[in-house]
């Protein structure tokens, strides 16, 4: 359990010179504790082991060190591997490490539950109970980095925040560890190589434009009309196409950075010919690169179906005969709790 002492990643590097100053220690020790804490993922006090055992019980009675643990892994026979993560209150949450021939993706979560209720989402009916801290989401993406390596030798290439909770609610955090994350004294990824998917919050899309941020962003659309987009996203009833449309353009024009759709094909609800024509006329008014179309993982809750591989194979053609940069992706991990929340809602 967390104590109620400051958690030492809260410090800056400047902070933690300055605590070591207070108490008689040499700036560079702050270095040291830096680059185990970021770097070197070091998950105790104890592990860092180039401190004087005097150090490190002080810095154990001054500070707290709440790193995330893993809880329970479920292997796919496809690769995929799913972990859940317990925090130090005993939350869980999902991240999922996707390997493909070329990449190693993370798929990360960003908060405790949503508190969206995305009609075809297993966490949309959790309840939302707190935003991850920055460290925590960082915990996360060095949690799986670890796995890649363990399980293919090769470190992650890519990250997604499409795991739970809406990352624009939680704003200032997801930012701080994709700051972290990439850092040449974190993970030292490239900011081209994560992608920030939101549900739609249009006043935060802006925001990430103003704040010239480097990654980039997805939507998730799932439905190109706004009665239908209501009907199984309740936030689109405070932001619809509309307005994120013309948030979209802003971010675009503001940074110049990749936009992609992702839009989860439901049986008998967005899979004809003319949502498909919906889904194109959106495409056109966005700099859009991509199209993600992604089969659907059904779960317990909804009442939603993948549709049929002949339908889902035509609403690909269609989009390709209309010009459209779109990709099918296959659902993974089949045989484990591999849709979002499904893992952590057991715990
Ligand atoms: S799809 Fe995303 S935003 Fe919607 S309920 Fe699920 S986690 Fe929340």
């Amino acid at each position: 359990m967390k104590s109620d002492n400051k958690n030492i990643r809260h410090l800056s590097l400047p902070a933690l010179q300055e605590y070591f100053g207070s108490i008689g220690e040499k700036p560079f020790r702050a270095k040291q504790v830096y680059e185990w804490l970021w770097l070197r993922h070091a998950d105790s006090f104890e592990a860092m082991t180039n401190l004087s055992k005097e150090l490190r019980q002080k810095l154990t009675e001054h500070f707290s060190l709440p790193a995330v643990k893993v809880d329970t892994v479920q292997q796919s026979n496809d690769g995929t591997i799913k972990s859940r993560f317990r925090l130090h209150d005993n939350h869980l949450v999902e991240g999922v490490l996707i390997p493909t021939d070329s990449r190693q993706t993370a798929c990360v979560s960003s908060q405790v539950g949503c508190s969206l209720s995305c009609k075809f989402c297993a966490t949309g009916y959790m309840e939302r109970k707190r935003n991850l801290d920055y460290d925590e989401i960082y915990d996360e993406v060095a949690l799986l980095n670890k796995q890649a390596l363990e399980s293919s030798g090769k470190k992650l290439s890519n990250i997604v925040f499409m795991g739970m909770g809406e990352p624009l609610l939680n704003y200032k955090n997801v930012l701080q560890a994709i700051e972290r994350i990439t850092s040449p004294d974190g993970l030292g990824m490239s900011p081209k190589r994560i992608t920030v998917s939101t549900a739609g919050v249009a006043k935060m899309i802006r925001q990430l434009g103003d704040d010239k941020v480097r990654f980039n962003l997805a939507l998730s659309l799932h439905a190109a009309n706004d009665k239908k987009r209501s009907e199984i996203m309740p936030i689109n009833d405070s932001n619809n196409l509309k307005e994120l449309i013309d948030a979209l353009n802003y971010f675009y024009k503001a940074t110049e950075n990749e936009i992609s759709f992702e839009y989860i094909l439901f049986k008998d609800f967005n899979d004809s010919k003319e949502d498909a024509d919906e889904l194109i006329k959106i495409y056109r008014q966005v700099p859009a690169d991509l199209v993600n179309i992604i089969e659907y993982n059904p779960i317990d809750m909804a009442r939603f179906q993948k549709p049929d591989a002949k339908k889902a194979e035509e609403f690909m053609e269609y989009l390709a005969k209309n010009r459209v940069n779109a990709r099918l992706r296959r659902s993974r991990g089949k045989d484990i709790d591999a849709a979002c929340g499904q893992l952590a809602n057991k715990g």
